[in-house]
């Protein structure tokens, strides 16, 4: 189980997201974001249709590095 913020997967506050594989990590993200940060969603939703990997290809170092607790 590892535990980042919504602000160092590219969102805007300190909510705690927890989550056992990446794959759940970016559903945990996007339900938060979507309901929290509409603003943030379509971002992403722009970005991902700009280039579908960006978005993991920046977050998934930091998930790789955050501690498997
Ligand atoms: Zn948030």
């Amino acid at each position: 189980m590892k535990t980042m913020t919504c602000k160092e997967l590219g969102g805007q506050c300190d909510q705690e997201l927890s989550a056992e594989s990446w794959d759940e990590m970016v559903k945990v993200m996007t339900k938060h974001v979507m309901e929290k940060h509409p603003d943030v969603a379509k971002e992403m939703e722009k970005m991902h249709k700009q280039d579908p990997q960006k978005w993991g290809k920046e977050m998934k170092p930091k998930w790789n590095a955050a501690p498997d607790l």
